[in-house]
């Protein structure tokens, strides 16, 4: 099919895309790199009047560590991600997330922005950010504002944001001397969407305890979920056998999954139990602990 008519404007700068986004109302859609949006046009789930194509505007992609956080900027595409030595180095939970999205294709136009405002549960940089406590920077008709990651998701395809609003990046905590994550993806083949994907990260301190930590779920539920009786069960541990094992079962409790022809119920929990466990485990040896 093809979508219904629309209007195109490819603005150059952000104010200019914020007065296109204030004039059209409802009617006005935020084009990113298009890997959710125009599919959704084309089997006319969404019928958009007018698209605002942010392509054009200079400044918003790449990926830094600057001022005690690092930024993703809005237009960064999964492939920008994966392919980053700074991700790869310090970042691996986000490396490896960006490495099992989708195929080349799709990661190489596909925006981590975008991802997160299409609100898929689905979709594999909402537990990224859940587990990251990462914010998004959103500028809309009353200025700019932090957008905490827990406050995003309302349900499937919601997010708390409004027609107006354009999210410019995304602010994660920089990574610590000892902290590690690790992405646990479950799928029917390459490039297919999880039937169970987990995100953990995990920072020590000096002794090897377990300061922080962060776990969010992936295609278990109406939105990415945060499992935040699973991270309680780790804090102030260290994370041996017995505290993973802990933690693992309270993620699966966590989960709310649906059956569906990727498993039953009862499979994907389970399959949370065992994904936490071993992004876990490879997350407690990234940050330099027993694991
Ligand atoms: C074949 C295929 C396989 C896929 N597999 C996976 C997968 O395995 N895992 C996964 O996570 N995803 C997968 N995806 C989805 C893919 O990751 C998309 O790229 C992503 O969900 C949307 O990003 P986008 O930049 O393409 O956004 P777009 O499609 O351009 O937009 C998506 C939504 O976000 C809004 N939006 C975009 N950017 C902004 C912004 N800066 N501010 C405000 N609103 C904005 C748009 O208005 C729209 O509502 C797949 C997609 C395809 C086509």
């Amino acid at each position: 099919m093809i979508p219904a008519a629309f209007d195109y404007h490819a603005p150059t700068s952000l104010d200019e895309a914020l007065s296109l986004l204030a004039a059209h109302g409802d009617e006005a859609k935020v084009l990113a790199g298009g890997q959710s949006l125009i599919p959704m046009m084309r089997f006319r789930l969404a019928e958009p009047g007018v698209l605002v194509d942010l392509n054009h505007i200079e400044g918003m992609a790449g990926v830094t560590e600057e001022d005690g956080h690092l930024w993703i900027g809005a237009l960064t595409r999964h492939a920008e991600v994966e392919r980053s030595d700074l991700v790869r180095k310090r970042y691996p939970l986000l490396h490896e997330a960006a490495s099992v999205i989708a195929d080349p294709i799709v990661r190489n136009r596909g925006t981590v922005a975008g991802s997160l405002v299409h609100a898929d549960p689905a979709g594999d940089w909402g537990a990224v950010m859940l587990a990251c406590g990462a914010e998004l920077e959103v500028h809309g008709p009353d200025g700019q504002r932090m957008v905490p990651i827990d406050e995003l998701f309302v349900t499937t395809f919601m997010t708390s944001l409004s027609p107006g609003d354009i999210v410019t990046g995304i602010k994660l905590p920089i990574a610590g001397k000892r902290s590690g994550g690790a992405y646990e993806k479950l799928e029917r083949k390459v490039g297919d969407f999880a039937t169970v994907a987990v995100a953990a990260r995990l920072e020590l301190d000096d002794d090897g305890v377990c300061s922080a930590a962060g776990i969010g779920l992936t295609a278990v539920g109406a939105t990415n979920l945060r499992a935040q009786d699973a991270e309680k069960a780790l804090i102030g541990k260290k994370p041996d056998e017995a505290a993973i094992d802990a933690a693992s079962r309270a993620a699966a409790e966590a989960a709310s999954p649906t059956a569906d022809n990727r498993g039953s119920v009862e499979y994907k929990r389970d399959m949370v139990r065992v994904l936490s466990a071993r992004a876990l485990r490879r997350a407690a040896a990234h940050a330099g602990g027993e694991g």
